[in-house]
């Protein structure tokens, strides 16, 4: 589904990414995790072309992105992506954050839009919360409207910057809840998180970026459990 090679990304000339190659197929949970600052919202802004990349290669869906010519909204448009805070539209009812993506740069029909969105906040205990706006609601039921909202589109890909951070500890269970669903019905993320319990009980792959680079990846059972390099184990005697 995606593939990326030798990715490079430098901020002046701090460099940030320093050669990322990242494989991630159909139904995969990869969890990036590594220190603050190793560079995992970088790489996640990489991937949808939020932010422009000075080396390497990203294949979505058989098409190279990196290539100038790509349309980005295009590729936008097959990916989800929700960010640590203010993901919603302060203004807009949470129905109305959930039909925007999906009526204007998908051109769904208002009906068919508010359908599908309804539905999904239903099924993630929202359903009472889709005619009023944010503020109304808790951090947690906030973030699971804007998952709600990312998932409003169908995308083939799900991106996740600790989408959990920014939340009193009570209420990242619920927001991880969903998460642990959608994982178990094979939708596709890559997420970054220092939630290391989720890691180990949700990724099927545990990437740890160190300065900008993959140091160890597989499965949460070694990377988490058994690790290789001394780099790994000295960051998750500091976070474990
Ligand atoms: P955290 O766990 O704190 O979220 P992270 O792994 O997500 O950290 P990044 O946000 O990707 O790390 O940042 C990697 C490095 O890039 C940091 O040194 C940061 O200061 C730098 N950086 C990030 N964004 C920018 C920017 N827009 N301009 C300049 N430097 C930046
Ligand atoms: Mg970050």
């Amino acid at each position: 589904l995606l593939s990326v090679r030798d990715l490079r990304k430098s901020y002046g000339d701090r460099v940030v990414l320093e050669g990322i190659d990242l494989d991630v197929e159909p139904g995969e949970v990869v969890c990036l995790i590594g220190a603050s600052g190793s560079g995992k919202s970088t790489l996640l802004r990489c991937l949808n072309l939020l932010e422009q990349t000075d080396d390497g290669t990203i294949t979505f869906e058989g098409s190279e992105i990196t290539d100038p010519r790509t349309d980005e909204r295009a590729v936008r448009r097959r990916m989800g992506m929700v960010f640590q805070a203010y993901n919603l539209f302060p203004h807009l009812t949470v129905l109305q954050n959930c039909v925007l993506a999906p009526r204007f740069a998908h051109r769904r029909s208002r009906r068919e839009a508010e359908a599908r969105a309804r539905d999904l906040l239903g099924r993630f205990g929202l359903g009472d919360f889709a005619d009023v706006h944010p503020d109304r609601l808790s951090g947690g039921q906030q973030q699971r409207a804007a998952v709600v909202r990312a998932l409003c589109t169908s995308p083939s890909l799900l991106l996740l910057d600790e989408v959990t951070a920014a939340l009193d500890p009570e209420l990242v269970g619920e927001v991880l809840g969903i998460l642990r669903e959608l994982a178990a019905e094979g939708t596709t993320m890559v997420l970054a998180t220092h939630e290391m319990s989720f890691a180990r009980d949700v990724a099927t792959r545990v990437v740890f970026l160190d300065a900008g680079r993959v140091c160890e990846e597989g499965p949460p059972s070694q990377v988490l459990g058994a690790p290789l390099q001394e780099r790994t184990r000295a960051f998750l005697a500091r976070v474990l």
